[in-house]
Formats: structure tokens, sequence, C-alpha cells
């Protein structure tokens, strides 16, 4: 079994309740075990800014996936989330599935970039990965609460 870790995020149609179903789905992903998943947090919303504000979370899973077989089902989740491939980058959407990590792999193929691009910089990635595993390095050395630790909030809060 491989440790991966996958970033959800929602600003659509109640995007608490469908952060919180999409967890419920990634328990039930097969070949897996779900190992764990941070609070549930608010963020302000990357590139376009008239979208409403963003919920994020990051889970830990055990799979015996393959990468890309992981993105499958991820998509599919997306898409039973009634999630539309729009041409807007990062405009709004009911369900955002990302894999962050896939143990140690690094892989870069025309759908799928592993660790994902942008999580290093991304707030609303590295504070909900900071709750659930600060020790964790990444494939290049560098560690979770190291990265949090120069990484500004820009708003991000734990919702109760
Ligand atoms: P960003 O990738 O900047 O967070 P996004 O999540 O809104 O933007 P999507 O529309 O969800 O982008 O995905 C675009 C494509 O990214 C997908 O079709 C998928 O094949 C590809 N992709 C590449 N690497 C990954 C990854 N690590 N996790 C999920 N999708 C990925
Ligand atoms: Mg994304
Ligand atoms: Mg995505």
């Amino acid at each position: 079994m491989i440790r991966a870790y996958i970033a959800i995020g929602s600003n659509l149609g109640n995007p608490v309740e469908k952060a919180t179903n999409a967890i419920d789905a990634l328990k039930r992903l097969p070949d897996s075990t779900f190992i764990s998943c941070s609070s549930l947090y608010s963020s302000k919303p990357m590139g376009p800014a008239d979208q409403p504000d963003y919920v994020n979370a990051v889970a830990a899973i055990d799979t015996a996936l393959n990468p890309l077989d992981l993105l499958d089902q991820t998509q599919r989740i997306e898409l039973e989330f009634g999630r539309e491939r729009k041409d807007e980058r990062w405009g709004p959407r009911t369900l955002d599935l990302d894999i962050l990590l896939f143990g140690d792999f690094q892989l870069e193929s025309e759908r799928l970039t592993v660790p994902h691009y942008g999580m290093k910089v991304r707030e609303f990635v590295l504070y909900p990965l900071a709750e659930i595993a600060p020790d964790l390095h990444l494939p290049d050395g560098s560690t979770v609460a190291e990265l949090v630790a120069v990484t500004d909030k820009n708003g991000l809060t734990a919702i109760a």
C-alpha cells in the first residue's frame, strides 16, 4: 500500500456538505484504506475573485491502486458530485479532488503530475496537510512544517 494525500475543494452548492460527502466517498475508494482527514477550512478563492469562498480539506489514504487508477477514481467522484468541466481556469466548482502526493513518487504525464505542482505554495493545501502530517517529507526533502511556516494564511480559517 502507498500513502497518498488528496486535497478537497468546493465552493458551490453547500460546500461544507459537498466536502463532507466527498470525504465519505474517499472512505469508499476501492483497494484503499482511509487513514485520516483534516478539519474543514474556509479559504479565499484563487484566480477569479468574483466567486464564493472555498471549503478545503486534505485526506490521507493508503492505496493499492496505481496513480492513474486513483486519478480515474477521484475524477469519477468529481463527476458524481456534478462537476462540470469549464474553460475558465480556477473558476467555481462543486468539487475538486487533487492528488497531492503519492508516496515518494514523482510523476509527470499528460494527465497527472505528482507532487501536485501548486501544493508547496497554496495555504489551503499546506495548513490542512500540516494538521494531519506535519513531519511529512516531500520527494524533494522539504517538510510540510517548513513549508507552512513560510506561507501566509491569506484569510484561511478552520471551520468549527
Ligand atoms: P489546479 O490543478 O491548479 O489546482 P484545477 O484543480 O482546477 O487546477 P482541474 O480542472 O481539476 O484543475 O484539473 C485539470 C487537469 O489536471 C485534470 O484533467 C487532470 O488530468 C490534471 N492533473 C494533473 N495532475 C493532477 C493531480 N496531481 N491531481 C489531479 N489532477 C491532476
Ligand atoms: Mg485544484
Ligand atoms: Mg483539480
